[in-house]
């Protein structure tokens, strides 16, 4: 609960009454956006999204499956980032995340369903050094394209990146075009592929893999772009305009396809399964008779 210290003092002669509000660890948070203390078991059941402002609050990758699919098993594909530039601190740096997330990496991938359709999942995860993308990320990207590719079913990534990950130089903007490289072969082979962006997708991740949906769907408030916006303004040395680079912003600019709530998206991306027609383990029967 939260606690209300009251006490009084004299101000020149007046009695004023002071409220002191303290939000206890654990119970309750803040709204980023918009600043109301929210009750966290409600918030929770919110799928974090806060219910004055509508601001989707990050949540993990394992959150995220949680909520969309309705079975996934996860690819183990036992591979680790090494520290080819020798960056000091770096592998500490994994170590630590590691342990924060109980992921190996910044991003989960594996095999999935989403009501009647099985798709290949990708979802990342900001915690996991900010969602960057190093050679481990690219690689996984790029498997969960290649399963996608094989089994002939749909490709969902969930995008939250701060960008490259600078700690592995060169090697992780080569991600960059392997990703993009990988995902052509998909739209040769007319498989669908839905890229969601979360708050924040921005630079090497949305310059490559995150922008080539086929549909490309952001959360509500979502930072999108490759610079930010303070770069811009300093390079630019102009105001932006108003939500310059929000996920409303950008589909009114026609960047993005859809805006869509994270308790309506299970929903929307049925309905965009149903429409490519790929995936439905019936139709694959089908065909294969
Ligand atoms: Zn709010």
């Amino acid at each position: 609960m939260i606690s209300d210290t009251m006490w009084f003092k004299k101000e020149k002669g007046i009695e004023v009454t002071t409220i002191k509000r303290e939000v206890p660890n654990g119970l309750w948070v803040k709204c980023e956006e918009c600043g109301e203390i929210l009750y966290k078991k409600e918030l929770a059941k919110n799928l974090w999204i806060c219910e004055f402002c509508n601001y989707h609050f990050k949540i993990s990758a394992r959150k995220y499956i949680e909520i969309l699919t309705d079975e996934f098993k996860e690819l183990d594909i036992d591979i680790q980032t090494a520290n080819p530039l020798q960056f000091e601190g770096y592998l500490d740096k994994i170590k630590t995340a590691s342990e924060k997330t109980g992921q190996k990496e910044a991003i989960l991938i594996g095999e999935g369903k989403i009501g009647d359709y099985k798709i290949a999942l990708g979802v990342m995860d900001f915690r996991f050094v900010g969602g960057s993308m190093g050679s481990v990320v690219g690689e996984l990207v790029t498997k969960a394209i290649e399963f996608a590719l094989s089994n002939k079913i749909p490709l969902i990534i969930i995008n939250a990146s701060g960008g490259a990950r600078m700690q592995e130089g060169i090697l992780s903007l080569m991600q960059m075009a392997k990703t993009s490289a990988a995902l052509s072969e998909l739209a040769d082979a007319h498989i669908p592929y839905i890229s969601i962006l979360t708050n924040p997708t921005t630079a090497g991740v949305m310059a490559s893999y995150a922008s080539l949906g086929d549909v490309v769907i952001a959360e509500p408030k979502a930072l999108l772009g490759f610079a930010g916006p303070r770069v811009i303004q300093q390079t630019i040395k102009q105001e932006l305009p108003e939500g310059f680079q929000k996920a409303e912003f950008c589909l009114e600019h026609g960047l993005i396809d859809a805006v869509v709530s994270r308790d309506k998206l299970k929903k929307t991306l049925i309905g965009i399964f149903d429409f490519f027609g790929v995936g439905k383990e019936e139709i694959k029967q089908e065909i294969n008779n």
